[in-house]
């Protein structure tokens, strides 16, 4: 079996069109600069499509689906099975880049390829074949139209293989459609939408023919047990171990970040009954994880009707439940199961229909769906994926049925992409994020919320801070989404050094909060740092890092600037700047002009939201492209 030290560096570039493959490697520098995953994502695209990018249909053949396997993939780093899917969104218009810990990763990694850019469009719909002797395209046949379940069963006989699939709400257009991996997703921004476009069925590799090892095997084996001690002592990974990301049901309640009717009110003690805990104890619960993983956070379990199931994450759980004033797990479970097999993303599917309920209760638009009536949603769901009567419709997301009929208050989405199932009025810093986050209303972008009301170092109802955290955590994240290690292990990494864990927590807390770019200095990422150094060979401090984060972050806003996106979109939906008085005890609305503006000024944004060129130049950012593209967007 062949050895690759690291990564392979060598990518695979599929026309569809044209049914030819090709393989190129990256250049060292951008490599260095942009480690992998969703950073070296990024830039391929913008160097392929360049001045391009800000007028081409996310739909059309020429736009590019880039898969990116992680840095991590396949080395035994802690929850190594990710890889990132890049492109341009249908939804929204601008970039979106998502991340799956599904089989997929790993067979294409020990295939020998760091990841696969596919543009163009088959003539009939087609399903692809890797391995490490390359390309073959194959007819989709019966496999089109099939759902996901059934469709992947037919397409992956081996433990060698791992596919990238879509169902029928890809082939058929919906506008958030997903692309799975196992029993994982590409969730966000309907990346399935654009594999649907370009005819493509699936992706189906076979690897386990080459070995991944790190460049330096002693500096990888000492940072990875202490790595694996830090996550594991963790006592946010302690939850999720336990509960899933579903033990953030119960905060939620407390501190007011549950959406609740469409995010009208933000709390609702019924919502206690969709918790991890409770799930746990209702259907006795067991691990199922993206492999391999160290934070072990997926769960599975036996539901009433006797059918073993994957336990709805977090998003969905809020979304389908007190979103829709639905307070009963059972049935969320098994709309979750449906629309993993149509192919829908829950997030958007969840807010859009919350959306829907409303505006029929303010009479804007006709529909069969209220609060609190659950029997019609199984029949919805279906009629989403295949595009009949309302479904059509609502397959359009939020944002096009507010501007259709009115009701974009009220269209809990930013930029079009709908915002994940934390009330921003709980915690100011989650509602900056959602109003900057790259890709629209994304949680995971910067996760403010953890620092505000989970761990409670930050308060929730303050601008303080929290401009300074969210330009800090997003670099992190960004960078952390080019490692392709799973996001759950960050605060592993970041609170359990010495430095975070002796300091009383009063004071890390008084740090946090008044000196937040002191208590950033003194924080200690190096694990993870060191990490990508060792299996790499290519030396990257924590700081070297960070501004890799940046860079990576700071280049998404610039090719989001050249598809339209201005400082008018950097904002929320009126609801969370306006009504106050919710359920919840504690009167809020967020003040989001200030923490933009000073989050623009954190960031090294002009008053415009522009990259100033010297922050350009500081990160060394394409200077042939780049310029035009920022100019043209002013
Ligand atoms: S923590 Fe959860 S999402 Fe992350 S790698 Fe493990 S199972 Fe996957």
């Amino acid at each position: 079996m062949k050895t690759i030290r690291g990564e392979s560096k060598k990518y695979l570039e599929i026309d569809l069109g044209k049914r030819s493959w090709s393989v190129f490697s990256p250049t060292e520098a951008d490599l260095r600069d942009y480690i992998g995953g969703k950073g070296l994502g990024l830039k391929m695209i913008h160097d392929r499509l360049g001045n391009r990018l800000g007028a081409l249909d996310p739909l059309d053949p020429d736009n590019i689906l880039a898969f990116m396997m992680g840095t991590f993939l396949a080395t035994g780093a802690p929850c190594s099975a990710r890889f990132a899917g890049v492109t341009k969104s249908p939804l929204t218009g601008i970039m979106v880049a998502a991340s799956c810990g599904g089989p997929f990763g790993m067979a294409c990694k020990t295939a020998g390829w760091d990841g696969v850019l596919v543009s163009g469009q088959a003539a009939e719909p087609t399903v692809v074949h890797i391995d490490e002797a390359g390309v073959r395209f194959e007819a989709a046949g019966e496999l089109w139209s099939m759902e996901t379940g059934p469709a992947q069963s037919r397409l992956v006989d081996n433990p060698r293989q791992g596919a990238l699939l879509i169902g029928p709400a890809g082939e058929n257009g919906v506008l958030y459609s997903v692309i799975r991996s196992g029993h994982r997703y590409l969730g966000r921004g309907g990346m399935g939408t654009v594999m649907g476009a370009k005819n493509l069925k699936a992706i189906v590799a076979t690897g386990l023919s080459c070995r991944i090892e790190p460049a330096d095997p002693v500096a990888f084996a000492r940072l990875n047990k202490k790595a694996r001690t830090m996550i594991n002592r963790n006592a946010f990974v302690r939850s999720y171990r336990a509960y899933g990301t579903n033990f953030g049901v119960n905060p939620g309640v407390d501190a007011g970040y549950a959406p609740v009717r469409n995010f009208r009110d933000r709390t609702d003690e019924r919502c206690r009954n969709l918790s991890g805990e409770a799930m746990a104890e209702r259907y006795h619960t067991t691990h199922a994880v993206c492999a391999p993983c160290t934070v072990l956070c997926g769960h599975k379990g036996t539901y009433p009707d006797g059918v073993k199931r994957h336990i709805p994450e977090y998003e969905t759980i809020g979304l389908w439940g007190g979103n829709l004033m639905n307070f009963d797990p059972d049935i969320i479970g098994s709309w979750n199961d449906r629309m993993n097999e149509l192919g829908i993303d829950t997030i958007s599917c969840g807010a859009t229909v919350g959306w829907a309920m409303e505006a029929a209760e303010k009479g804007l638009r006709p529909s069969q769906l209220a609060f609190g009536r659950t029997d019609n949603i199984a029949g919805i769901l279906d009629d989403i994926a295949w595009r009949r009567g309302e479904g059509a419709d609502l397959a359009l997301g939020s944002r096009r049925l507010a501007l259709k009929y009115g009701g974009l208050d009220f269209a809990a989405q930013v930029k079009g992409l709908e915002m994940a199932a934390y009330d921003p009025r709980a915690g100011w810093g989650q509602g900056l994020n959602y109003a900057v986050a790259n890709r629209g209303g994304c949680h995971l972008n910067a996760y403010p919320i953890a620092l505000e009301a989970l761990f409670k170092f930050i308060p929730q109802y303050s601008t303080l801070s929290k401009a300074s955290w969210v330009a800090f955590m997003e670099d992190l994240f960004s960078a952390t989404n080019s490692t392709q290690t799973c996001q759950f292990t960050i605060f592993g990494y970041l609170l359990e050094p010495p430095i975070a864990r002796f300091t009383p927590k009063p004071l890390l807390k008084l740090a946090m909060t008044l000196l937040p770019e002191v208590a950033q200095l003194v924080l200690d990422w190096s694990a993870l740092s060191g990490l990508v150094s060792a299996i790499t060979g290519r030396p990257i401090g924590m700081r070297a890092f960070l501004k890799s984060g940046r860079r990576t972050h700071v280049l998404e806003r610039c090719m989001n600037l050249a598809c339209g996106i201005t400082a008018a979109d950097d904002t929320l939906p009126r609801r969370f700047l306006e009504e106050a008085i919710t359920k919840h005890p504690v009167k809020s609305v967020v003040p989001i002009e200030s923490l933009v503006k000073a989050y623009y000024r954190k960031k090294g944004y002009d008053a415009d939201g522009v990259p100033t060129p010297r922050l350009l130049r500081r990160l060394g950012l394409p200077s042939l492209v780049l310029p035009s593209v920022v100019g043209a967007a002013r």
